[in-house]
């Protein structure tokens, strides 16, 4: 793990806002360096700033530096903050935490939804944007490792997911996203995102761009090394939570 932009001390003279912009400026170079080391286009990876637990005067700051996609993994926290900024017209939201379908109404309107891991939960978001008459990008969120107790679908239940989004004329896949184990090194992650990648090429047809969202602060240099097309980046921009 790279500790340079994790370390959430504040580095002197430093005002907050200062701090943000300056972990975005560290975050953004890297990106480019991974992808350029991997023979990619540097355009052709989002950075998306993990705001989750960070008051809305963070996401300005970040944005003031030239940020646009945040992704908030609580409901209720998206709720209160799409309020709160909702003179910032250009900002991206991208909803990536677990989903109970009881509150899939609240994700509606965002740019991405990157944690559809079961079919019922397609069927409900379906029912909801529907109703609104919008249409709603996701991606459907896997748990590559098989780790118990951890949400995404297995990637033998996929193509049932992918069916359930497919019959809505509301919901558009995209892509894929997962969130590895937990491991010291970030190149231990190397083989899930390979795993992933290997998926949304298998399922080519049904996934639309072909997001892969896959990478955060201590791994995501590997992601794009392996494909990455969104990166969600929370501590290395907005220190420790
Ligand atoms: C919190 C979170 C992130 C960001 O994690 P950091 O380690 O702070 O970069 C990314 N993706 C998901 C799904 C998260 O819950």
């Amino acid at each position: 793990m790279d500790k340079r932009w994790a370390r959430p001390t504040l580095r002197r003279g430093l005002s907050a806002e200062d701090h943000i912009a300056a972990g975005l400026q560290g975050v953004r170079k890297r990106v480019v360096a991974a992808a350029v080391r991997a023979g990619r286009d540097p355009g052709s990876v989002r950075l998306l700033a993990v705001s989750k637990s960070k008051p809305a005067a963070a996401i300005r700051a970040a944005y003031a530096a030239g940020q646009r996609d945040f992704g908030e993994n609580y409901v209720q926290e998206l709720v209160q903050k799409r309020a709160e900024l909702a003179d910032l017209t250009e900002l991206r939201w991208h909803f990536i935490g677990g989903l109970q379908r009881n509150k899939a109404r609240h994700v509606v309107g965002v740019e991405l939804v990157h944690s559809v891991d079961r079919a019922e939960l397609a069927v409900e978001l379906a029912k909801r944007v529907e109703a609104e008459g919008q249409r709603l990008s996701v991606l459907v969120e896997v748990n590559v490792a098989g780790e118990a107790q951890k949400s995404g679908c297995a990637p033998e239940a996929l193509p049932a997911v992918l069916e359930v989004i497919a019959g809505s004329n509301a919901l558009r896949a995209e892509g894929l996203m997962t969130v590895p184990p937990a491991v010291d090194d970030a190149d231990e992650a190397r083989r899930f995102f390979a795993e992933l990648r290997a998926l949304r090429d298998r399922h080519a047809s049904a996934l639309g761009r072909g997001e892969l969202s896959m990478g955060m602060s201590h791994d995501f240099e590997v992601a794009i090394a392996e494909g990455a097309t969104l990166v969600r980046v929370g501590t290395a921009i907005f220190g420790a939570r």
